[in-house]
């Protein structure tokens, strides 16, 4: 998963003399039913090859064999965007299997490429969960639906963990008092691990969870820049597996997300409402892409539709009709319609924004939409 701490490493790079390759492909299965990238790739491959000056082309050359090599084999399992930058010069070689679309770019520079990175980090914020008991803690991040987990605090001479009957069944208060003092050491030690994390991911919304002492005592210890940004807590058990957590913090995530999603509806059909540069619709959204519009696309999670695309200049339309009207050629009939739309869409460099809860209101008019850029 992306974070900004990778992203400030890369962005801190200076080449001097040596070069890095950037590649950004649409490598979703739906919109390349034929492996289209794999053409798409050597297309701009030959274009740097043919524009790159002799020299810098030399030092180059085994990067983008080596990419090519690693796409076209057939044994890759891609999911919708592919980012690689690489420099075999400095034995360098990043990769980015990304759930979000991107735009087909291919860019060999002094530095690393990463304003895309950059921008799917931007557009789409990602939260923290904690899992917090008094000997151990575990980090989790949240971005675009996904979690991954980040690390793990133990801290090992915290006593009482393995006598029967749990924590508070050490009635004795001396002993009381020095589980105390070690679970106090360790949730401080927590709490700087926290702090230190989220100021470098800037994160804004933290759910924490645990068991209801665990959380009671932790938050209690918490600095109030902190405690802050806590947006809820769930129980949870330490041994979750990834998923599990995601699946238990869902419905507090959910309310936020709402909440976003709600802002941009909003925005989109106020937008339309008055004629200021906005489609509603899949025919009205075609027409956006086709014409290079979109600013912003938005549509219901699922939502699918089938329609036409020409041969030749990969014209999209809805309408069963036998010949492009742009340039005669045949239209064959495609059922990833949203998919190529949406690809299409971030070609001219939009945000795509689809919504999973905010759903009501864009149903009731097609489904999709878009925020225009003129
Ligand atoms: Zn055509």
């Amino acid at each position: 998963m992306l974070n900004r701490e990778e992203l400030k490493d890369l962005s801190e790079i200076q080449g001097n003399e040596n070069y890095y390759v950037s590649l950004y492909l649409n490598v979703n299965p739906l919109t390349n039913p034929k492996g289209e990238y794999v053409l798409h790739l050597k297309n701009m491959i030959r274009e740097v090859s043919e524009n790159t000056e002799k020299e810098v082309y030399r030092k180059i050359k085994s990067d983008l064999e080596k990419i090519s090599a690693y796409v076209t084999s057939n044994k890759r399992e891609f999911r919708k965007g592919l980012a690689l930058v690489s420099s075999e010069e400095q034995g360098f070689r990043r990769e980015y299997n990304l759930s979000v679309p991107v735009k087909n770019t291919l860019i060999v520079d002094n530095t690393p490429y990463i304003k895309p990175l950059l921008d799917i980090v931007d557009n789409n914020p990602r939260h923290l969960i904690l899992l917090v008991e008094k000997d151990e803690a575990r980090i989790f991040l949240v971005h675009l639906g996904e979690i991954v987990e980040y690390g793990e605090i133990k801290t090992a001479d915290v006593p009482g963990k393995h006598k029967k009957g749990g924590w508070f069944a050490l009635a004795e208060p001396h002993y009381q008092r020095h589980i105390d003092y070690h679970v106090g050491l360790h949730l401080k030690e927590v709490i700087k691990k926290l702090e230190s994390f989220l100021s470098a991911e800037q994160i804004d919304l933290i759910f924490i969870g645990g068991s209801e002492e665990a959380l009671t005592m932790f938050k209690d210890m918490l600095p109030e820049t902190v405690r802050n940004r806590i947006k809820g807590q769930f129980a949870a058990e330490m041994f979750l597996k990834p998923d599990e957590v995601l699946k238990r913090a869902e419905p507090l995530l959910s309310v936020y997300e709402a909440e976003k999603e709600k802002k941009i509806v909003d925005e989109l059909i106020t937008r339309a409402m008055k004629g200021n540069q906005a489609a509603l619709g899949i025919e009205d959204v075609i027409g956006a892409a086709m014409e290079g519009k979109i600013h912003k696309l938005v549509f219901v999670k699922d939502y699918e539709a089938s329609g036409f695309k020409c041969v030749n200049c990969g014209l999209l339309s809805i309408q069963n009709i036998t010949s492009c009207p742009y340039c005669g050629s045949e239209m064959e009939s495609i059922e990833y319609l949203v998919e190529l739309v949406t690809q299409r869409a971030v070609e001219q460099g939009a945000t795509v924004e689809v919504l999973a809860y905010e759903t009501t209101s864009l149903k009731e008019r097609g489904n999709i939409g878009a925020i225009l850029r003129f």
